[in-house]
């Protein structure tokens, strides 16, 4: 594998790659490699011909200073742990390196960021949209691959690569989690082993919320109060920073009640991480379970 750190360097590799017919497949990460990262690698290599990531800490996405500070970092592991996912090239750029006149041009989102992370987050997609967009001038992928973990960021790139007519598909990759139902995440270990304990109740109470839609329920603020009541029951440590149920990937309410595909969305903040996790389905195409109709 070829640890790439300089951006010319990292564009004559693809051109390379192209010009044999290659396809390039693309996974953007901040490192810190766990199986999440991992499952994208592996996608990419089943629907790519040549496969790329890149780990770039991207300091205008962070608005606090402190979890840039913090955010966890091991190039060496995630180099090895890339080479023996297949990718063929690490793409390690530095700040000066992608932000090579500062933040002189940067992009900015105007749809779906008064919600969710994108509330409670201010600026922060439009950091996201800044650093992909220059990425995906550097790597010229075929296809890109992202992890519904952060669903916004989905919905949110999906329009990125509409709007600037990058010819690239992207590939919503499914959650992975850990044994107890905790989604993966690099911010994991910044929890103390009562809040990591505690942090499996993110998920269920998303369950919950789902298990009231299969039942029947339509009301957006019934499933948001049903997760809600559910994380003042059961989390003690933790303090809930949004829950919320919309239209996916719309990410609004496009009718009065629930209808067509959805995401359960909640974040909640720990002493030194804030943690997101999500679940989405489609009320036209879900098993109904037997609990009340309301
Ligand atoms: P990050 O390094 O956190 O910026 O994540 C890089 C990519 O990995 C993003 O597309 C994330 O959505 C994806 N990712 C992170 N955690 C997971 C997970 N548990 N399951 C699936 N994808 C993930």
């Amino acid at each position: 594998m070829l640890l790439i750190q300089s951006p010319a360097e990292m564009t004559r590799f693809v051109l390379k790659q192209k010009s044999r017919g290659k396809t390039i497949g693309f996974v953007p990460t901040m490192g810190f490699l766990h199986e999440g990262h991992l499952s994208l690698f592996q996608k990419a290599q089943e629907t790519s011909d040549c496969v790329v990531a890149s780990v770039f800490v991207n300091p205008t996405q962070f608005g606090d200073r402190d979890d840039y500070m913090h955010y966890p970092q091991d190039t060496e592991r995630d180099a090895r742990l890339a080479g023996e996912a297949g990718v063929a090239a690490l793409f390690l750029p530095k700040e000066q390196d992608i932000y090579p006149n500062g933040t002189a041009v940067t992009v900015k989102v105007n749809a779906g960021t008064d919600v969710l992370c994108g509330k409670s987050r201010p600026g922060h997609f439009d950091g996201v949209a800044t650093v992909l967009t220059k990425l995906f001038h550097i790597v010229r992928p075929d296809r890109v691959y992202f992890g519904m973990k952060d669903a916004q960021q989905v919905a949110i790139v999906e329009n990125l690569i509409k709007a600037f007519h990058f010819s690239i598909h992207l590939f919503r990759c499914p959650i992975v989690r850990e044994p107890d139902g905790l989604a993966r995440s690099s911010r994991n270990v910044r929890l103390n082993d009562e809040e990591r304990r505690e942090a499996v109740d993110l998920s269920r109470g998303l369950q919950q919320g789902l298990h009231l839609i299969q039942s029947g329920e339509r009301d957006f603020e019934k499933i948001i109060e049903s997760v809600t009541d559910y994380y003042h029951t059961h989390l003690k440590l933790g303090k809930i920073d949004y829950v919320d149920v919309l239209n996916y990937p719309e990410l609004r309410r496009v009718h009065k009640r629930l209808s067509g595909s959805f995401i359960i969305a909640a974040a909640v903040k720990y002493k030194h991480a804030r943690l997101i996790d999500n679940v989405t389905g489609d009320t036209e195409n879900m098993p109904l379970s037997t609990g009340n109709q309301s």
